[in-house]
């Protein structure tokens, strides 16, 4: 069709081609139907509702039938997807990115839903508004929404892999890290959730942090959402570039330090960071130790450098850029050592979960080790020099 424009200055008309059947303008209301019959896709199991949905373009409609089978496969409840606002406009396709609210559960892991917003891209077609694309850079993307996964669940563990090959290997090590935080946490409730995106882009995406961010790490305790409250399911995200770079027990190792910040609610944590990360490791190496030139060896070096360091790790130290990101890891762990050989393994349990509940360091110190926080710098710093 064509439409007649008048301009306003001088009266003259001219021409202007618009596709059949389109309208060249954002359309909220027809965007919320469409989302409307997403969920009740996703809801009632049905990929070809699902892909009615989605737009014309077979790549449109594989991925609309995707997330209902990742739903399915990973009990995905309470799903909501609310229309929020146009990211701009409409290109020449009559199609536009909008921010949508999305809620979501995986039933027997989380308690509650979490709740972000993802970029969604529609479609104004002659029928209706269809769902183009799901996910994007500029907001979070929630990795069951924007990849085909393959998924196991069981009891303790639900594991999803956007890399199939990938499922049986992720499987074995979750089951793993459960069993090795369940002996240093026994009352965990052991639920565990790793999600494995397809490469760093879709981690640092489902993460909604800068890209780059996670360059040189192998995994990540974190909420699904963002959120810091102490509902909020978190989950662990791998990034399988670099976590599959390292040997089995390195990955081990990993995957079971961040299923203890799971166990040990460590994004909500109130600790400081060098007590939150030192017993991640502390609980992943505890019951198969490593020999210190494994665990130990950076920090040495960095002693053998610069000498001993005067204060424990501060918070910037654990920046996932910093330039001595392994060094810091090492030296938080070894506190947790000189704790554990002071007071025993579960004084190191009773001082993070009091600390992490709010209790001061130094009173912590003082009722389980008979320490002050001077004592333990000096016990730490005694330690490094030996090694
Ligand atoms: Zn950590």
């Amino acid at each position: 069709m064509t439409w007649s424009v008048v301009s306003a200055d001088d009266e003259s008309t001219f021409d202007v081609d618009v596709p059949s059947g389109r309208v060249p303008t954002v359309d909220p209301a027809g965007a919320a139907l469409a989302l409307q019959e997403f969920v009740r896709a996703i809801e009632t199991d049905d990929g070809p509702r699902a892909a009615a949905v989605a737009g014309a373009d077979p790549s449109s409609q594989s991925l609309a039938v995707a997330v209902v089978d990742n739903a399915s496969a990973a009990h995905i409840r309470d799903v909501s997807l609310r229309y929020i606002d146009s990211l701009g406009t409409t290109d020449a396709e009559g199609e536009w990115d909008a921010a949508v609210a999305v809620e979501w559960r995986y039933a027997g892991f989380d308690s509650v839903a979490a709740s972000t917003e993802t970029v969604v891209r529609f479609d104004f077609t002659g029928d209706g508004v269809r769902i183009v694309d799901l996910g994007g850079e500029s907001l979070r993307s929630p990795i069951w929404l924007t990849d085909s996964l393959s998924v196991s669940r069981s009891k303790e563990s639900l594991v999803l892999v956007a890399s199939p090959e990938l499922l049986d290997q992720y499987t074995r090590l979750s089951k793993r890290s459960v069993d090795t935080v369940a002996r240093v946490l026994p009352e965990w409730d052991r639920r565990l959730v790793v999600e494995v995106p397809a490469d760093r882009i879709a981690l640092e995406r489902a993460l909604d942090v800068d890209a780059g961010e996670y360059q040189q790490i192998a995994a990540v305790a974190g909420s699904a959402d963002g959120s810091v409250s102490v509902d909020s399911p978190v989950h662990v995200y791998v990034n399988a570039e670099v976590l599959g770079g390292l040997g089995k027990r390195g990955r081990e190792v990993v995957l079971a330090h961040e299923a203890a910040h799971v166990a040990g609610d460590g994004p909500t944590s109130r600790a400081p960071t060098w007590l939150v990360e030192g017993f991640a490791d502390y609980v992943a190496l505890r019951d198969s130790p490593l020999p210190l030139d494994r665990t130990a060896a950076q920090v040495r070096e960095r002693v053998r450098t610069d000498g001993l360091p005067a204060e424990l790790p501060g918070a910037s130290e654990f920046d996932t850029r910093g330039p001595h990101l392994g060094a810091t890891y090492e030296a938080a762990w070894l506190v947790c050592q000189v704790l554990a050989r002071k007071s025993g393994g579960s004084a190191v349990v009773e001082l993070y979960k009091q600390v992490s509940s709010g209790g001061t360091l130094s009173g912590g110190l003082r009722r389980l080790f008979g320490w002050t926080e001077e004592d333990l710098v000096q016990a730490w710093q005694g330690t490094l020099a030996e090694l």
